[in-house]
């Protein structure tokens, strides 16, 4: 056994194989009701892995997805796990302007609070699309009542990045108050840093280096992040005629993802963000990130036909 005393945080995107973002031969939101779903039964098998370790998790679920399978939230609800947002439309934040995000997460946490009678209070945003150009999103989320924020990443991100000297769970200082934020767990590699503990990465690299990173991570003093996605563990899933590039990172690993879940649930100790946040509130707080000049300076201009319709009505 790694290290079974210091806890790390254990999240789920809950999206399904057609969900990509941003890439050419990808499928679009006028395309995904006449898709094969596969999120419910890869979903049930991260739940069972997940009882089976006897570990909670934080499941951030597209509305989307929570609005055609209700009874798969509520069964993730009745395990015991914390539900965040991952946005209704999964839609990366720069397509959004403050009215379409706002009336996404709104939408979102009040589907998600319906079905499991529980408070939503984390986001995580599609691809962790947030840059310091789009640091106006943290005030909508704090509008929309939710209390923290899974989307930073401090190093390299293919959507996103955001530079901060905080490589751990910290405080975000924004014009509206403030939001809990629990960025991407990274490793230095060539001189920058880059996430090793989820989706690609988390297939891409041996599960010795998941091993030594979160080891290293847990000596700092500072929890890992993992995110896995249904479809990870889903080696049967139909392909997409992506760009090279694009096809290996998505469909790197397959076969071995769901064997690095189990050893990592056996070899470390794990909890859903918001426990870990209430766990550990007295470290956080003094670890303030302000954002405020980025959300004051750099409005958001989307391209007014990128941007996703109101969400869909009950
Ligand atoms: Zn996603």
């Amino acid at each position: 056994m790694a290290d079974a005393r210091f806890p790390n945080i254990l999240t789920v995107d809950v999206e399904d194989w057609f969900h990509i973002l941003e890439v050419e031969g990808g499928y679009t939101r006028a395309d995904w009701d006449g898709l094969e779903e596969r999120v419910v039964r890869n979903t049930d098998r991260l739940l069972a892995l997940f009882d089976e370790a006897g570990v909670r998790a934080t499941f951030f679920v597209v509305g989307w997805v929570a609005r055609r399978q209700p009874d798969l939230v509520r069964r993730i609800a009745a395990g015991g796990h914390e539900l965040g947002s991952h946005s209704y439309w999964h839609e990366v934040l720069p397509r959004h302007d403050r009215g379409s995000l706002a009336a996404d997460l709104a939408a979102s946490k009040a589907l998600l609070e319906d079905l499991s009678g529980g408070e939503v209070t984390g986001f995580r945003a599609p691809g962790g699309s947030i840059t310091p150009a789009q640091a106006w999103a943290f005030d909508v989320m704090i509008d929309a009542g939710y209390r923290y924020d899974s989307s930073l990443c401090p190093g390299y991100s293919s959507h996103g990045g955001f530079p901060s000297p905080f490589l751990g769970p910290h405080r975000l200082r924004c014009e509206r108050g403030h939001l809990d934020e629990v960025p991407s767990a990274t490793i230095g590699l060539g001189g920058r840093r880059v996430p090793y503990a989820g989706g690609g990465y988390l297939r891409l690299f041996p599960y010795l280096v998941q091993k030594a990173a979160t080891r290293l991570e847990n000596r700092s003093g500072r929890p890992s992040n993992v995110y896995v996605h249904p479809r990870e563990i889903d080696p049967g899933q139909p392909r997409m005629a992506l760009p090279a590039l694009r096809r290996f990172k998505y469909y790197v690993g397959l076969d071995s993802t769901e064997a690095k879940v189990r050893r990592l649930l056996r070899d470390f100790r794990w909890m859903g963000a918001r426990e870990w946040l209430d766990a550990h509130r007295a470290e956080i707080e003094p670890c303030v990130l302000d954002v405020r000049e980025h959300a004051a300076t750099l409005p958001p201009h989307p391209d007014p036909a990128l941007v996703p319709p109101a969400p869909e009505a009950a």
